[in-house]
């Protein structure tokens, strides 16, 4: 009976992307990649220094390589909101950090998708970095986390 059930479709979820704080808001499907937009479903609006509340002044896109489906490499555009505090000037960008880690270029589920390919499925480096569509001679290849 359980296997009659089925949920609405949902990207986010499908995509495992609930999982890192981020909903999908748009798709890009292309032949050889695919890329999602995507919003951090956290507000982040409270001041670290002072607690008041700020502005959201813009918002700058932050690219990650996400895990493939299909082999196909999936790209996300993260939509960052940055704030200023009206109160002490402090400006910040919304916390993503459940995401990716600072200026990594992998998502947290594509660091797994990596080293579960190399480790488990003895996959090359150079297949997994086609995969994900980044180069294997980045920084974060060589130490992912
Ligand atoms: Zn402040």
């Amino acid at each position: 009976m359980a296997n009659t059930i089925f949920d609405r479709p949902d990207l986010s979820v499908f995509t495992r992307l609930d999982d890192l704080g981020l909903e999908v808001t748009g798709q890009r499907v292309e032949a050889d990649h695919a890329v999602l937009a995507c919003r951090i479903t956290g507000e982040d609006r409270w001041c670290r220094r002072c607690g008041c509340q700020g502005i959201s002044r813009d918002t700058v896109v932050r690219r990650l390589a996400h895990e493939p489906y299909g082999w196909r490499p999936t790209i996300l555009h993260v939509s960052v909101r940055r704030y200023r505090c009206e109160t002490c000037a402090h400006v910040w960008r919304q916390d993503m950090s459940q995401a990716a880690d600072p200026r990594a270029k992998l998502s947290r589920a594509a660091v797994r998708w990596a080293l579960t390919g190399l480790v488990v499925h003895h996959l090359t480096v150079a297949r997994v970095a086609q995969a994900l569509g980044v180069s294997w001679k980045s920084r974060q290849y060589c130490c992912p986390g």
